[in-house]
């Protein structure tokens, strides 16, 4: 029996691994078009390979078909990754928000471990070689690259569109809609947002480890902690990916899109206090040198126009006035940017849609082609920032890999 892997990425490896772990007597063949496996893998987690989350819920997968994510990760869930991954070679740590990486912190720990379980096993990979054309003959598939190859399984784990330098360029979507499958409207996720704001170049390079509003329409929809980053176009940092889906959702339909920095990682009461005790003891004080120390100086004179701007009121010697301590402590707790658009698949970790998802079953196999699997990205299955992706990698690489394994028997 041969199966066919179309795709070096995270799933493609680890369903060739499971395959020929379990069946020996099957050829197993993966072609990828780069000249080595995993390029992607290798930058994930800032090169570190968060490749799962303890805390994994249906909130962290998203699908057209929303329940179809979960029936995929129960199978194969956060837990058995970890176990199996062990098993594999790769030890865990975990960070405190849930993160799991390797306990080498390299993502090329867990490159290696895979593509020396293949070598061991006898995976044959074929590097170089794109698969541009696949059709379907009588029981076998063939498969058209450099040269032909035929194959009685076929598994499309060529990834979505997010950074297509590593080689993942959608055509998992051509192959798929040749094959006759419908494909869900893709777009980039797990991106940085762009922002009109007019002094937006000032603060760029701007750190903060604090928490970030989404709001549509002026209603609050997420709430995300972690490291949000000024850059020149708009805002970029893990809490900003977080809420990038929701965001670019509400931007496609047209609404208004805000985000709301809390500058200070403060509670207001906490920054109220802060900023009453400041001004009673430096009452008089001129702008700039009261916020000296509380705030990037970078930011300042940006922050001074927009006070300005809101309240009509001059600023430029702080008095302990009311309004004046209520308006400061509204913009630090509450910095709204307003959204106006998104980096492209480029800048993206992940990617919506795909695969539409009610074309295959639960094994992943194809409903309308016998012996198609589809797994990974290029399916219409994303994950949240934080190894939700790659849990989507290895659930669906075993759940197809379970499968494969019992044909023939
Ligand atoms: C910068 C970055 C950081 C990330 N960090 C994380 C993280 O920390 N945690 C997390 O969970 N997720 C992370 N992700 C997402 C995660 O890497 C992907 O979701 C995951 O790699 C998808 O796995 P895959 O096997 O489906 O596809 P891919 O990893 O995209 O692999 C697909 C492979 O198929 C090959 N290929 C494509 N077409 C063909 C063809 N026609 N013929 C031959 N070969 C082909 C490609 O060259 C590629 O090697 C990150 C993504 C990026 C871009």
């Amino acid at each position: 029996m041969i199966t066919s892997i179309i795709g070096g990425g995270p799933s493609g490896m680890f369903l060739a691994i499971l395959v020929k772990e379990a069946r020996p007597d099957f050829k197993v063949r993966l072609f990828e078009r780069n000249n080595r496996v995993g390029k992607k893998l290798l930058g994930t987690g800032n090169g570190r390979c968060n490749y799962t989350n303890i805390d994994l819920r249906k909130e962290n997968f998203h699908s057209e078909n929303d329940s179809f994510p979960m029936e995929i990760i129960n199978k194969f869930n956060n837990i058995d990754a970890i176990e199996k991954l062990k098993q594999y070679g790769i030890y865990p740590t975990v960070d405190d928000r849930g993160r799991v990486y390797p306990l080498s912190l390299q993502g090329s720990s867990v490159l290696d471990f895979l593509r020396y379980k293949m070598e061991k096993l006898g995976v044959e990979v074929i590097l170089n070689e794109k698969i541009d054309k696949v059709i379907k003959s009588k029981e076998e598939f063939i498969l058209t690259g450099s040269q032909t190859y035929k194959s009685d399984i076929l598994v499309v784990a060529t990834g979505g569109m997010a950074m297509p330098q590593s080689g993942s360029d959608g055509i998992g979507y051509r192959i798929g809609r040749e094959l006759g499958h419908k494909i869900i409207e893709f777009g980039p996720t797990i991106v940085q947002l762009e922002s009109d704001f007019r002094r937006i170049k000032e603060f760029k390079g701007v750190r903060i480890d604090t928490s970030a509003r989404l709001y549509i329409d002026g209603q609050i929809q997420d709430e995300k902690t972690g490291d949000v980053l000024f850059t020149d176009y708009g805002l970029s940092g893990p809490a900003i990916l977080d809420l990038s889906r929701k965001a670019i959702e509400g931007l496609k339909k047209s609404k208004k899109v805000e985000i709301s920095i809390n500058l200070l990682a403060l509670e207001k009461e906490e920054i109220y206090d802060m900023i009453l005790y400041r001004a009673q003891n430096l009452e008089g004080i001129e702008f700039e040198k009261f916020f000296n120390g509380i705030i990037n100086k970078k930011i300042i004179q940006s922050f001074k126009e927009i006070l300005l701007f809101k309240s009509k009121e001059k600023y430029d010697i702080i008095t302990c006035n009311e309004k004046i301590i209520q308006e400061i402590t509204n913009l630090l707790y509450d910095f709204r940017l307003k959204i106006t658009g998104y980096k492209g698949f480029g800048n993206a970790q992940s990617t919506t849609g795909g695969i539409d998802t009610t074309e295959v079953d639960f094994n992943l196999e194809s409903k309308l082609v016998n012996n198609l699997f589809f797994i990974g990205e290029v399916l219409d299955v994303d994950g949240d920032c934080g190894g939700y992706n790659l849990q989507w990698a290895w659930s669906s690489g075993y759940v197809a890999g379970n499968t494969i394994i019992n044909r023939g028997r």
